[in-house]
């Protein structure tokens, strides 16, 4: 099979050794259909959880970058977005000057 696609990303190293027969092996139990939008067409495995979880039972089919909504593009992206917003420091707002010191 093709494995060019994480060639260049850390990615890679952090799969299994056997990541391509369980990719084959979550579309063999799932089909094509995508587990976010429910669509058939999905090209991808997603970790339902992200995270490094690669059982099988944590895989599922999702739309790729290249296909129908895209959901793996929305869905690693509001995953980043959850993790900045812990990060994101209290919003402050400008003190006011009393309005009684007004002139
Ligand atoms: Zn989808």
């Amino acid at each position: 099979m093709p494995n060019g696609q994480w060639a260049n990303s850390d990615r890679a190293s952090r799969l299994p050794r056997d990541w391509a027969a369980r990719r084959a092996e979550v579309f063999r139990i799932h089909g094509d259909t995508c587990h976010v939008c429910g669509l058939p067409g999905a090209d991808e495995i997603d970790h339902i959880v992200a995270g490094d979880d690669h059982r099988i039972e944590s895989l599922a089919p999702i739309h790729g970058r290249r296909t129908g909504p895209r959901c793996h593009v929305y869905k690693s992206s509001s995953e980043g977005g959850k993790a900045a917003q812990v990060k994101k420091p209290k919003r402050q707002r400008p003190p006011e000057p009393h309005p009684g010191l007004r002139t």
